[in-house]
């Protein structure tokens, strides 16, 4: 998986217009089992990624990814921002330039390993876990980019009927079940984007 400059810059735009194009639904999700701030949370940290290009697509993927999760980790408040941060300077740091295939699947292993360390949370407790990690599922099985991006939507979907273990929506015990996870629809919407313009 080699990335030329303009390609990295088109990955930046899409991954940052996917989660700004839908910041007032992912306020909606936050606002019926959370804090009502998720979409302003991911728009403010995905802004402010926006603003280090076109620098940031000059850098090698893994300095450019290790680049965006900083910024993430330091902008954003809330949960979201060093946990989606965390996945993206993980990944960074464990990728070669020129990653095969194997290699973006050992590094997403390790930079999911990081978001659970930092949540202390695990796939199943109604978090971005319950995206990221089905995904990588069918990233490691072969997948090609339409079924993960579909494996995406499908798992942020699944998260509905979830009760929420971890996270501001666990306050509400069960009533936190019949809503979709925001930061699950986030993570889904990115990795949406990312399938578009990369070849897996
Ligand atoms: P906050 O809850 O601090 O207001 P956000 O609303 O931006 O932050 O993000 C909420 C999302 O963060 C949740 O929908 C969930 O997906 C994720 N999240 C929260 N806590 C954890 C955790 N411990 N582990 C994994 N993900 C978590
Ligand atoms: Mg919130
Ligand atoms: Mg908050």
């Amino acid at each position: 998986m080699s990335l030329d400059r303009a390609s990295r810059e088109e990955l930046v735009r899409a991954l940052a217009e996917a989660v700004i194009q839908h910041a007032d639904e992912l306020t909606g999700l936050d606002q019926a089992i959370g804090d009502g701030d998720h979409g302003l949370n991911m728009k403010r940290g995905f802004e402010a990624v926006l603003a280090t290009l076109p620098g940031l697509a000059d850098k090698a993927l893994p300095e450019m990814l290790k680049s965006i999760g900083m910024t993430l980790v330091m902008k954003v408040g809330g949960a979201s921002g060093p946990l989606v941060g965390t996945f993206f300077m993980e990944l960074g740091k464990a990728l070669p330039e020129q990653p095969t295939r194997a290699e973006f699947v050992a590094a997403a292993d390790m930079a999911i390993n990081a978001v659970k360390a930092r949540g202390r949370s695990e796939a199943g407790q109604k978090t971005l876990l319950d995206v990221l990690v089905p995904v990588q599922a069918v990233l490691a099985a072969g997948g090609d980019a339409r079924a993960i991006a579909m494996e995406a939507a499908q798992a942020a979907d699944r998260t509905t009927p979830m009760l929420a273990i971890r996270g501001r929506a666990s306050f509400l015990g069960e009533r936190s079940i019949g809503h979709m996870d925001p930061g699950s629809r986030s993570v889904s919407l990115l990795i949406g984007a990312a399938a578009k313009v990369l070849e897996f």
